[in-house]
């Protein structure tokens, strides 16, 4: 037996084997991916047990169709779901995706009712409340990724534009995942540098509306599916900041019960990431434009979280 950690990846696609694969690599624990497709979850482990010996970790990835292996988790990723391709909006994935959700909530609830949780599935921001009701867990253990994918486009892209390192690049996301995703310019700096000393306002504005357009270039180059390599590292470094207790200022999906006068609803907002989930949301300093993009972000999430029936299990 192991003493190591246990994480389970539901959803054994694209962005499920990927955050697997990091998190094998980061040697972040056992892992088991789960998939409805009978061999995809066992097939995929295999191979990615295989690796372990040329990457050098020591942990065990094992694949099934049936939650029994999870039992117990400390963590898990929730990836199951529909993704997009060309034309598609997030907000498309509503109807299937909710039904998957659902049924996986139920079983993260019946089979690791300690487990941390963080939604992958889209769209993110409404999947993520889903999960917390349905699980019935309390909502520091469960979270949403989609504020360090962003936040990781747009360093992308202004190093790209600075010819500089992305490693002194620092930047906070915050919103929902999606059109309405708000990028804090005060809390844009590279080296210590406040963004708007290097960067034309007009060009920055250019940068920011790439970013939110990023899962959209992606799948319009992919046709097929969206974004995992991107995704699956955030998800990794989310799971890391809750194992190894590193207390990460971050952005995710949480949920908010007052701060930025919002209320009952999951948004990106900066958290402290440690051992006991999301330990804390900060409060900045946002300008009027920020705050009010921050709430027709959320308003929109409570919109679409209003259209579903939710059933919170017995
Ligand atoms: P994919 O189609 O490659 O994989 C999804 C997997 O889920 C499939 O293998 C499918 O069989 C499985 N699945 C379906 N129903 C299931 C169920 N009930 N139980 C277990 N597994 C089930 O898709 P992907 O590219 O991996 O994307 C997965 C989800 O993540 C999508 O909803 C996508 O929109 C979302 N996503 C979110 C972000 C983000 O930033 N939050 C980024 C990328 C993708």
């Amino acid at each position: 037996m192991s003493n190591r950690p246990k994480i389970t990846v539901i959803g054994a696609g694209n962005v499920g084997a990927t955050t697997a694969h990091w998190l094998a690599v980061m040697e972040l624990g056992d892992i088991q991916l789960v998939d409805v497709l009978e061999g995809i979850p066992q097939g995929k482990a295999l191979d990615l047990m295989e690796s372990m010996p040329v990457a050098g970790a020591d942990v065990a990835i094992t694949g099934s169709n049936d939650y029994g292996p999870t039992a117990g988790s400390d963590i898990v990723i929730l990836t199951a779901g529909l993704a997009r391709k060309p034309g598609m909006s997030r907000d498309d994935l509503m109807a299937a995706n909710t039904k998957i959700v659902q049924s996986c909530a139920e079983q993260i609830a019946r089979y690791s009712p300690d487990a941390y949780v963080i939604v992958v599935s889209n769209p993110l921001d409404v999947m993520t409340y889903v999960t917390m009701r349905v699980t019935g867990f309390p909502p520091e253990r469960v979270m949403g990724m989609a504020g360090i994918l962003d936040t990781a486009r747009y360093r992308t892209f202004l190093a790209m534009e600075l010819g500089v390192s992305v490693e002194d690049v620092q930047a906070m996301v915050l919103g929902g995942h999606g059109d309405s995703m708000v990028p804090l310019k005060s809390c844009t700096s590279v080296g210590g540098i406040p963004v708007a000393q290097l960067i034309h306002p007009n060009r920055l504005d250019q940068i920011i509306q790439r970013t939110r357009d990023g899962g959209i270039e992606i799948v319009n180059f992919l046709k097929t599916g969206s974004a995992y390599y991107a995704p699956g590292a955030a998800a990794a470094q989310m799971a890391e900041a809750i194992v190894r207790d590193k207390k990460r200022v971050v952005p995710a999906a949480a949920y908010c019960r007052g701060e930025y006068g919002l209320d009952d609803v999951y948004v990106g907002v900066p958290v402290i990431l440690g051992a006991g989930g999301v330990e804390k949301i900060l409060k900045l300093e946002l300008s009027a434009e920020e705050l009010a993009a921050l709430r027709a972000s959320a308003d929109s999430v409570k919109k679409n979280v209003a259209k579903l029936a939710l059933q919170p299990v017995a």
